[in-house]
């Protein structure tokens, strides 16, 4: 179990709050704002409660990296860069702050400029129940410190904003970072928020103790991204569906004919274990039985149906066929629980998405029946939105690494912090 902000008296309190506000910005101007939609009733809650202030903490992009490849491109281009001038222009909180102020109706103050560091007495200035938005926390090279000692330098600092540490930033809880974890060393109370509780019941029990038969539907493109939660899923689930790209390395290391489909031949060993694996705990494991496949990666490429295992030599599956859906179909539909994640084709062409499509309406239609459906992962996240099918799962996750890491059976150093 983890610590919420509900069993903590908050009356009079500082807050300070970890938000995973990490989205995604063009031209100053938020283009997806589900993360800060979630993070809304946690804020909100708080506010209510009567504190002193509540100071928001967030990462935004990353810097550091997105600024090397930049000026890799500027010089490519014989273009001039200015470091310093890039990542003002995209990384900065501030154009944040002020799309929460109009979501939540009353000001939020941006501590900017350029800095978290110094704000203690920027923070205790304002008039009681204040919402304060810190500057980017990746604009301190310690914020992803590998030393403990850097860590905690920037976490010292920021612990001193709070009499309370909340937690609510799912989609980072993975990261071993000042602002997600070692602050909690600093603070003499650390729980989590909204989010990141429901992330958590909905995820762990997966792993712990899912309500049985649990079916585990695991896509996208590479095996090598997917054999921890792979192998994790195997210890509880009675089938295991094996779709998209990845499907295909499985299908070769059975001696099946995959034409060129995607493959990773350094994964054929890892394949076979798996397999067997499967086969001595009794999961039953469903690969494609047969496909829609295409001459080329296009989204333009004419859908060739392949009814059969076997994939001619100048073909690539990216879809599945008829009947693996309707074997997807048996095993959906008498689960009690189901895990998904990955897409089981290249559901972003129109051709090849019915597969991906149907799993969607499948899972929605188990919901339906009172099965409990999580999906996790940042692709068939993308999947259930564009099919608008999301309000029709019981939980959509909001953290692509951090739900896979969870479902590896990890411990997460942010939600660790969390607990009572
Ligand atoms: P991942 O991030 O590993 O979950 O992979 C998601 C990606 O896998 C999506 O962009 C899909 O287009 C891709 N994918 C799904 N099925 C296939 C396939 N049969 N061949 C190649 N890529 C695929």
């Amino acid at each position: 179990m983890i610590k919420t902000v509900k069993s903590v008296d908050l009356k009079g309190k500082r807050i300070i709050m970890r938000v995973d506000f990490n989205v995604p910005m063009k031209d100053g101007v938020v283009q997806d704002d589900t993360r800060i939609v979630a993070a809304l009733p946690t804020i909100q809650y708080i506010l209510e409660q009567g504190v002193k202030s509540l100071t928001l903490m967030s990462h935004l992009g990353d810097p550091s990296k997105d600024a090397k490849k930049a000026q890799e491109k500027a010089e490519k281009d014989g273009k001039t860069f200015d470091k310093d001038t890039y990542i003002k222009g995209k990384h900065r909180m501030a154009p944040v702050a002020a799309y929460l102020e109009k979501k939540l109706g009353k000001p939020v103050i941006f501590a900017g400029e350029d800095s978290c560091y110094g704000k203690k007495s920027f923070i205790e200035s304002q008039k009681d129940g204040s919402v304060i938005m810190l500057e980017n926390t990746r604009f301190h090279k310690e914020e992803t410190a590998k030393e403990p000692a850097e860590l905690d330098k920037l976490a010292k600092e920021l612990a001193t904003y709070g009499d309370i540490f909340v937690n609510d930033a799912f989609g980072t809880a993975h990261r071993d970072h000042a602002s997600t974890a070692s602050i909690a060393k600093f603070v003499p109370v650390s729980v989590a928020g909204f989010l990141m509780e429901k992330e958590v019941n909905y995820l762990e029990p997966i792993v712990t103790s899912p309500q049985k038969p649990l079916v585990a539907i695991i896509g996208g493109a590479k095996v090598s991204s997917k054999i921890a939660v792979l192998e994790s899923l195997l210890k509880n689930s009675s089938a295991l569906v094996i779709g998209g790209g990845m499907a295909y390395t499985f299908l070769k290391s059975q001696g099946h004919k995959i034409g060129k489909s995607l493959v990773e031949d350094d994964q054929l060993d890892t394949a076979k274990k798996i397999l067997d694996a499967a086969k001595s705990a009794n999961v039953q494991i469903i690969l494609p039985l047969d496909h829609v496949a295409a001459t080329s990666f296009d989204a333009a490429s004419a859908p060739v149906p392949v009814d059969g295992l076997d994939l001619p030599d100048n073909l690539l599956g990216l879809d599945v066929g008829p009947k693996t859906i309707e074997k997807y179909k048996e095993v959906i539909l008498i689960a009690k629980t189901i895990v998904w994640n990955g897409p089981v084709g290249v559901f972003e062409f129109d051709a090849f998405a019915k597969g991906t499509e149907e799993v969607a309406k499948l899972v929605a239609e188990a919901t339906n029946k009172g099965t409990i459906t999580v999906v996790g992962g940042g692709d068939s996240v993308a999947a259930v939105n564009k099919f608008g099918l999301a309000s029709k799962m019981s939980h959509v996750s909001t953290g692509g690494g951090a739900s896979l890491e969870l479902l590896e059976g990890k411990k997460l150093p942010g939600i660790e912090v969390c607990r009572g």
